[in-house]
């Protein structure tokens, strides 16, 4: 075992992960030093918002433990804060309180002392920098279990946000991507709000461009479109999960906002900027979804034309109301429908990026492999190019492709 190391295991969303490299970071200014096996400490930053991200869990305790076979392992992440964990039976040494790192410090160093490095970097490896700006969530939404682990509405302050993003951007990231749980809320209690933040963003020196990672349809503002369509340094890319295309569905799922909604917003943003990229998530197999709903639901996304749709499976978690709805959806089925909806992505996304075949983007360098390079234009999708035009120390920087 080599002492003073550590390996962290990371599961579950952008904020999760970003969490995770927070912590990461912390511990690397604590003169841990990262490596990739045989660590004194293993930590496994867990996820609990589905039934399969349970099981992904404890296949990870075990992969930690095979990879180091000495560690004292970890358990943080929004597993511990929603199930009752029998640490003994799992093999796990200590439980952290994701919102209070500072019993970890003290478990490694043995010390108590403050632990405040809300401006550090997070480790990353991407090649574009993720930011948490906001935590926690108060829609609960019938199927999600993120309100019960991540708590209510909370945002970073101003000055730590634009402190890290100042970091990152001279750390050499070109892109930032601007993420919560619930986003279009910062600021839900102050007069500063979302808006605010990103046009304070836009004033960093030598800032790249930013994107906002996800946003709910209700929370897209005029005033938010005009300020995408007028400023260049803004993606024209947002995520706004629909969940669902079925009223019905939509009503089960606690979900605020109903089609007629949804699409108006859709069409408001595409008459400004016409070429947008709107992604979408959907989940599959909701408790009560009929043959009909799913049909509802593919037409509607034909109609939105998404260039990319993230279709997940329903699988929730235990303490959801949604867990025990009637209508429960078989494991099969659900697969067929989600494959059509997933065929349906397909096309959608090909059908966008046919749109600018003749026009050349600014992209970020996301990663070289043996043949090829991959990089991310603002829409979104990813275009490839030949690998031997790049050297690895390009990661990270724009290019025109
Ligand atoms: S809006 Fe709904 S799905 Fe999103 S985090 Fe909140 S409860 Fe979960």
């Amino acid at each position: 075992m080599k002492k003073n190391t550590y390996k962290l295991y990371s599961l579950g969303c952008k904020v999760n992960q970003y969490d995770a490299g927070k912590l990461g970071s912390a511990l690397s200014l604590g003169n841990l030093k990262e490596t990739k096996e045989n660590a004194e400490y293993a930590i496994v930053y867990t996820c609990s918002v589905t039934h399969s991200a349970v099981t992904k869990n404890r296949r990870m305790i075990t992969k930690a433990k095979k990879e180091n076979p000495k560690a004292k392992i970890i358990l943080a992440g929004c597993w511990p804060r929603v199930s009752e964990i029998d640490s003994e039976k799992l093999g796990v040494d200590f439980i952290l309180d994701t919102k209070d790192h500072s019993t970890l410090e003290e478990f490694i160093l043995g010390t108590s002392h403050s632990y405040s490095h809300d401006s550090d970097l997070s480790q990353q490896t991407r090649s574009r920098y993720f930011i948490k700006v906001q935590d926690g969530c108060e829609q609960f939404c019938s199927y999600c279990i993120i309100p019960y682990t991540r708590g209510g509405l909370s945002s970073r302050k101003r000055e730590d946000v634009l402190l890290e993003i100042k970091k990152a951007v001279q750390e050499g990231y070109r892109e930032i991507v601007l993420s919560g749980i619930h986003l279009g809320l910062y600021g839900h209690d102050s007069e500063y709000k979302l808006i605010d933040l990103i046009n304070d963003i836009l004033e960093i020196k030598d800032l790249g461009r930013i994107r906002l990672s996800s946003i709910e349809i209700n929370e897209v503002s005029d005033e938010l479109i005009e300020l995408i369509k007028k400023e260049k340094k803004i993606c024209n890319h947002l995520h706004i999960p629909l969940q669902s295309g079925c009223d019905k569905i939509l009503k089960l799922m606690n979900r605020p906002y109903r089609l007629e909604d949804f699409k108006n917003k859709v069409y408001d943003l595409r008459s400004k900027i016409p070429d947008i990229a709107i992604t979408t998530d959907v989940i599959v197999g909701f408790p009560g979804e009929e043959d009909g709903d799913l049909l509802e639901t593919y037409e509607f996304c034909q109609a939105m034309q998404f260039s990319k749709i993230h279709v997940f499976s329903f699988s929730a978690h235990e303490r959801t109301p949604a867990y025990s709805m009637p209508g429960q959806v078989d494991v099969k089925v659900i697969k067929q429908r989600s494959k059509k909806l997933r065929d349906l992505s397909e096309n959608l996304e090909k059908k966008y990026r046919d749109r600018f075949k003749k026009r050349s983007l600014e992209c970020i360098l996301e990663a070289i492999g043996n043949n090829k390079a991959r990089l991310k234009t603002e829409y979104y999708f990813d275009r490839f190019a030949r690998a031997e035009k790049f050297k690895k120390s390009d990661i990270g920087k724009i290019f025109e492709n």
